[in-house]
């Protein structure tokens, strides 16, 4: 079986609470590790120190929103992508810039990011506050992305990103084209995103980020 697909089975089985499936999530983490090479970094629970466990969106099924800095493209789910062009044209006419800096991920961009930060600061736990952990991520869905203010690129995924035109434009009117900030000031562990926005303006995104 294909790396991506044994991570993918992995995930779907490893958030099943039914005892059988957890058993096969395990048989799975093995067969990953072994397979991709990778110390298993999947969920083995519904959330990790404050995140929630995802799956991780076919990469088949995202699509460009376009690049920004970087020549890797951000992708979102063919909804979420839509919704975001319409909201980014609205902005426009207004004369504020939203640009796209990251959206879908899959398990070994956010372990690498995730691992990153560990280096950093020195523990998961710490490193849970800023990067979630892969299996773990909302970037894993294709519905979340990260954006910047493109005429204030030093704040760029930083907390100052809160003082620019776009956080402020996207606070009064992200929720008309269903965008809705990820993470609060009120947030326990986790950090303060004002750039992280997710979409919840279809089925998917209602079930997968307002059902508890
Ligand atoms: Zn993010």
């Amino acid at each position: 079986m294909p790396c991506q697909n044994v991570l993918h089975t992995l995930i779907s089985a490893s958030v099943c609470r039914v005892a059988n499936h957890h058993r096969m999530g395990q048989v799975l983490i093995v067969c990953a590790a072994l397979t991709c090479g990778m110390r298993a970094g999947a969920p083995e629970s519904r959330t990790l120190y404050g995140h929630r466990a995802y799956a991780v969106a076919k990469a088949s099924q995202v699509v460009s929103v376009g690049k920004y800095r970087s020549a890797r493209a951000v992708k979102l789910l063919p909804n979420a992508a839509a919704a975001f062009r319409t909201m980014q044209e609205a902005a426009q006419r207004e004369g504020v810039g939203i640009a796209p800096i990251s959206g879908y991920r899959g398990l070994y961009l956010q372990k690498y990011l995730f691992d990153l930060k560990v280096k950093k600061l020195g523990s998961p736990e710490l490193a849970a506050r800023w990067v979630a952990p892969p299996g773990y991520s909302e970037h894993h869905t294709g519905l979340a992305l990260d954006v910047g203010d493109p005429s204030t690129p030093k704040c760029d995924a930083l907390p100052c990103f809160d003082k620019t035109r776009t956080y402020h434009w996207l606070t009064k009117n992200g929720a008309r084209f269903g965008f809705e900030l990820s993470f609060h000031e009120s947030e326990g562990h986790i950090q303060f995103e004002p750039w992280h926005w997710r979409f919840v303006g279809d089925a998917e995104g209602q079930k997968l980020f307002h059902t508890p």
